[in-house]
């Protein structure tokens, strides 16, 4: 299948049907009169598609299978809301979390892009949703990214996996299963099956759409929270207006990346839409968090069944808290229709201008790397074991807090001395995703922009699994620190990991080609003006 620049009319059979034999075909040998004969058939054939596939030249033909679908996967209220170290229960309702599904198939490959309103999605889980879908469908199980929002108003998917820390002694169990945060296995069933029809659905549903890709720029909403303070280290969130700031550690990314599909007459059917700002803005009660608001302004203008499916960029250090504020914050309720909807709003006025065509080819890779734990000196993690036999009150919150994750990272230790690292890249046309399974800090989400030679470019974080906080090596320096650099047993990558990352995910990226970014009809310079308007100014 070849793509057209929309637009662009195939060579017409016009020419054809106007001919008739030569002097120099008469004296032609069979051979050459057959060649002519058959080339013919073919040309006749390429002349009747041309001449029906005018219509859609005009606008775009579709080439691509598109299908979106979504289900929802809210927790039960009385089930753990994951975000922190400790337990914390959902008591109230106020929006679905959603699995949201996009299948994009070129005839040749197929990928499945998959936004879930999760705080974390941990390898099990994405190994029985891909296992799942590949016995099911057509899709292979390595085309299918599996998205976390990182919404903190979410089910419990992890942080902790039933059975995960069966190996340890009691104490140990305890602290991990009744201490920290827990995924609930009937969740994890609900949201994987869930997870698996959406995926499903979406691979039924695909038919030929045009689509496209856009970018905006939403730069008022989300903050980098890491700061240089006078005693030379860096802090996360160090307070509003903290006198001790020197300035801010890292960047923000204010990039809105859009990928829009239509139908032939024009109706969005659904879109990606790509944003980095942790999902944080808990509005109160089982959420979505702000992207449930940015799915309202988008269905907003577009209708309710469009379907949005969100990627978090890499927002590791990134969140919606201005430090620099002099204001005091919105409630949460406000901070979420914010960010969502300045992101939604973005996002229509993107898909506005998005010219549409075909997004092609279709491909993908991935790679798996090894990257080992940072380890807990044995003395520290002594000491932490006896902090936890000790009242919280007696030793201090946020101290007895990361004792727990030490003593746990210390038993993590024993049976997974190393992290597996799925990366994976996919390609839709002229749009490259890179995704992978830290919360990654938003200076390689740029690294990994600047780096591709792709036209649109979506480094997506906590995807595929999770290996906690990824900060860069410069974090990790003598001037670096803060929360992002604990040690627990939920953030522990070797502190290359970072560049690590990026450079493998830029390999990735580079095995690809990027296609052509649709453009809409161009037109030929008018030499003859408006006759109203081509007059000198009348005075009388
Ligand atoms: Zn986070």
């Amino acid at each position: 299948m070849t793509h057209q620049r929309p637009g662009s009319r195939p060579a017409s059979g016009r020419v054809l049907r106007g001919w008739r034999p030569s002097p120099a075909f008469r004296s032609l040998s069979f051979r050459g009169i057959l060649i002519i004969v058959v080339g013919g058939m073919i040309l006749g054939v390429l002349a009747g598609w041309s001449e029906k596939s005018l219509l859609w030249a005009e606008t775009a033909q579709p080439v691509l299978k598109v299908g979106f679908a979504e289900r929802d996967i809210s927790p039960e209220l009385g089930m753990e809301q994951p975000g922190g170290y400790g337990k914390v229960y959902h008591r109230t309702f106020h929006d679905p979390c959603k699995a949201r599904a996009a299948v994009f198939d070129d005839g040749q490959k197929a990928v499945a892009l998959v936004g879930l309103d999760v705080l974390i999605i941990r390898e099990p889980s994405v190994q029985r949703i891909r296992d799942e879908v590949a016995r099911r469908c057509a899709l292979k199980p390595e085309a299918i990214l599996l998205a976390a929002s990182h919404t903190h108003s979410g089910g419990p998917s992890g942080m902790v996996l039933p059975g995960e820390y069966d190996h340890a002694d009691d104490w140990v169990k305890h602290l991990a299963y009744e201490v920290a945060s827990t995924a609930d296995s009937r969740y994890l069933e609900k949201m994987e099956k869930a997870t698996v029809d959406a995926i499903c659905e979406a691979w039924e549903k695909r038919h030929p759409l045009v689509c496209g890709v856009g970018r905006g720029i939403e730069d008022k909403v989300a903050f980098n929270r890491r700061f240089r303070m006078k005693n030379g280290l860096t802090f996360t969130h160090p307070g509003q207006l903290n006198p001790d700031i020197v300035e801010v550690a890292g960047p923000t990314d204010p990039e809105v990346l859009v990928l829009g599909a239509w139908s032939p007459d024009g109706k969005l059917e659904g879109c990606v839409v790509h944003y980095t700002c942790h999902a944080t803005t808990n509005p109160g009660g089982i959420s979505a968090n702000w992207i449930y608001y940015m799915e309202k302004v988008i269905r907003g203008f577009y209708g309710p069944d469009v379907v949005v499916v969100f990627l978090q960029g890499c927002s590791g250090d990134v969140t919606q808290v201005d430090n620099l504020s002099p204001f005091q914050n919105p409630t949460g309720e406000e901070w979420a229709q914010r960010v969502g909807g300045r992101v939604g709003a973005e996002a229509v006025k993107t898909l506005l201008l998005i010219p549409r065509g075909n997004l092609a080819p279709i491909d993908y890779r991935s790679t798996t790397l090894t990257i080992p734990r940072r380890r807990p000196d044995p003395k520290r993690v002594e000491e932490c074991l006896g902090l936890t036999k000790k009242d919280p009150k007696e030793v201090g919150a946020t101290e007895w807090i990361f004792a727990v994750q030490t003593v746990l990272l210390d038993a993590k230790l024993k049976v997974e001395p190393e992290a597996t690292v799925e990366l994976q890249a996919i390609q839709i046309g002229p749009l490259v995703i890179l995704a992978n399974p830290a919360e990654y800090f938003c200076q390689y989400g740029l690294e990994l922009k600047a780096g591709s030679k792709f036209p649109y470019t979506m480094p997506v974080e906590l995807a595929n699994g999770c290996v906690g906080y990824v900060p860069t090596e410069e974090a990790f320096g003598p001037h670096g620190g803060g929360y992002e650099t604990r040690l627990t047993a939920y953030s522990n990558l070797d502190f290359k990991a970072g560049n690590q990352i990026r450079d493998t995910l830029l390999e990735l990226a580079h095995q690809l080609t990027p296609g052509p970014v649709p453009e809409p009809p161009r037109v030929t310079p008018v030499t003859t003006p408006w006759s109203y308007g081509a007059v000198p100014p009348n005075y009388h």
